[in-house]
């Protein structure tokens, strides 16, 4: 082939053939079922194995090369993936320039493609095959086409194939099978896009928490230890102004409330990637629940807390510090949403093989359609918006992971009256376990 051999012989659009286009090696029925095939490779291709799942569902089957060209945000191509099947017609000249002026030849005729939306048919139909455009590998083949691919009208790239078989003329299709095809990489190219972007954004969202977090953290420890030292010097100078040390005792909470909360959002950009080291010892879950019931009983005005504990010891091997958090976490968020107070229960029970904790609370409850979802980070439940509750959607994120590294599990129960219901269980240390024919 010299320079003079046409590269793309008609750059122009083939007038639609009569005939609906069909490769006559595929009936109409078998392309269907070709599709519903090709169809669910791409869906499970990743971005890295997406060039080969291409390569290896088109060649035979389709074409004997093909290639995939993409514009990028600034508008250039770029050469996504290609490969090819059988040798071609006269394969690259030695000669680098004009190999690049060919290469040249061919992004136009892409790049109209995709300008205009419309396809092109080819005979010799030249096109890239090679790693990348400063090293252009190009190679002709008897046939060929270069089919747009299409998001809602707008073209994302195109997909070139090349076939070397006389039987294989791609002629217009009026956008039948061909691109059927590109629809279909279309889409599968832009929900990749999609996903890169949704991990991009809840990459720079964790990122930017752990620094307001961090950054969060000393202030408030600080400001936690002045207020400590302020109270015990009241008391040292025997200062009883009930309103000042009412005063200092509000800042206190909420300073520490604040503290749980930074807590949390660091817990919940950290338990995604590299759990925290947790604890494991054998402790007494009964005690832990005290303990979280004492540190609430005390502060509570609107609400009645009612604990039901049995009488044996639960023992539980993990860390007992963050079986704490959680269940503080749970009572928290009854207190909560429940904005009219009422009476709120914590109840634990020893089964067979596990302790099961009960949490309820008479508030607004959760709508059954969101109850799958709330352990999603920074997932709400509509009513809660609603109600104008505020919150941001990772306390309940942070308890799932925890007692999830304890092999345990939470679940919101059915509630036939208001209110809602979690149900905590995890398994039992070792020792307590009663296989079912022991009695108690
Ligand atoms: P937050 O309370 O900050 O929104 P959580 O992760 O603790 O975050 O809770 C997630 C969602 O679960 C809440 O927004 C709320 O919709 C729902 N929820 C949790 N606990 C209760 C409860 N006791 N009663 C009603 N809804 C609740």
């Amino acid at each position: 082939m010299n320079e003079s051999t046409p590269l793309i012989d008609d750059l122009a659009p083939t007038p639609p053939h009569p005939t609906r286009f069909a490769l006559p090696t595929m009936t109409p029925d078998q392309q269907v079922t070709w599709l519903t095939a090709f169809t669910n490779a791409l869906a499970h291709a990743t971005e890295s194995t997406f060039g080969l799942c291409l390569e290896r569902c088109l060649i035979p089957a389709i074409a004997d090369a093909y290639s995939l060209e993409v514009m990028l945000p600034d508008g250039s191509i770029r050469t996504h993936s290609a490969a090819h099947g059988v040798s071609p017609l006269p394969t690259t000249p030695d000669d680098a320039a004009l190999g690049r002026r060919r290469a040249a030849t061919i992004l136009a005729a892409i790049a109209q493609v995709i300008h205009s939306g419309q396809p092109l048919f080819n005979r010799l139909h030249s096109m890239l095959v090679g790693p990348s455009l400063s090293e252009p590998t190009t190679l002709t083949f008897d046939h060929g086409a270069i089919v747009p691919l299409l998001i809602q009208g707008e073209a994302i790239g195109a997909l070139s194939i090349g076939s070397m078989r006389a039987e294989w003329p791609y002629l217009a299709d009026d956008g039948g099978f061909l691109g059927e095809i590109a629809a279909r990489i279309a889409f599968a190219l832009d929900n990749q896009r999609l996903r890169r972007q949704l991990a991009d954004a809840v990459e720079a969202r964790d990122a930017t928490l752990v620094i307001v977090a961090h950054e969060l953290r000393t202030p408030l420890a600080a400001l936690i230890t002045q207020m400590q030292l302020l109270r015990r010097r009241m008391q040292d100078i025997e200062l009883h102004d009930e309103r000042t040390l009412q005063g200092l005792a509000l800042l206190d909470q909420q300073a520490r409330r604040l503290n749980l909360l930074v807590d949390a959002l660091f817990d919940a950009t950290q338990l995604n990637h590299q759990p925290r080291r947790f604890a494991h010892e054998r402790f007494d879950l009964g005690r832990t629940i005290q303990r979280v019931h004492d540190s609430f009983a005390g502060v509570l005005i609107n609400h009645s807390l009612h604990l039901d504990l049995c009488a044996d010891a639960v023992l539980i091997d993990g860390d007992a510090l963050r079986i704490e958090q959680a269940l503080q976490n749970l009572l928290h968020n009854a207190v909560k949403y429940s904005p009219h107070g009422g009476a709120i229960e914590l109840c634990l029970e020893r089964h067979d093989a596990h302790a099961r904790i009960i949490i309820s609370d008479e508030g607004i409850g959760i709508p059954v359609a969101d109850r799958d979802r709330i352990f999603e980070r920074f997932y709400r439940a509509k009513n809660a918006v609603s109600h104008g509750i505020n919150g941001v959607g990772i306390g309940l994120y942070i308890v799932h992971a925890i007692i999830a590294l304890h092999n345990g599990t939470i679940q919101v129960a059915e509630t036939p009256e208001a209110g809602a219901t979690f149900i905590v269980e995890l398994p039992l240390a070792d020792t307590q376990r009663r296989s079912p024919n022991q009695t108690s």
